[in-house]
C-alpha cells in the first residue's frame, strides 16, 4: 500500500478549468489529500475526490437526502462531528 505524500500528482476536478485536471498534494489529513493545487491555474481548494462541485439541484436533493439519512443513520451524516468526542463518560461502580 502506497502512503500519499505532499507534492504527489493525483487528478482532481478543478473548478477553474472546470475538468479534471493535475493536482498536487498541498495538505493531508488521515492519510487522505485535504487540499490539492490544481497543476494548470494554481488554484488551490480541498480535495474534491474527482468530483465537479454539485449543481444546486443537487445540492437541495442532498440536503434531502442528508435529511431522510438522519432520521435513518443519524452517525452517517455525522462527518464532521467525529473530532467532538471524548467526553465519554465512565460508569464507576460495582
Ligand atoms: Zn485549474
Amino acid at each position: 500500500m502506497r502512503e500519499l505524500q505532499l507534492g504527489d500528482i493525483i487528478d482532481d476536478y478543478c473548478v477553474k478549468c472546470k475538468r479534471l485536471t493535475n493536482h498536487s498534494v498541498v495538505s493531508i489529513v488521515n492519510a487522505e489529500p485535504a487540499k490539492v493545487r490544481c497543476r494548470t491555474c494554481y488554484h488551490e481548494h480541498d480535495y474534491r475526490h474527482e468530483q465537479p462541485p454539485p449543481s444546486r439541484r443537487d445540492l437541495k436533493k442532498q440536503a434531502l437526502f442528508r435529511e431522510v439519512l438522519s432520521t435513518i443513520a443519524p452517525d452517517a451524516t455525522g462527518e464532521e462531528s467525529q473530532k467532538t468526542r471524548g467526553s465519554r463518560k465512565k460508569s464507576t461502580g460495582t
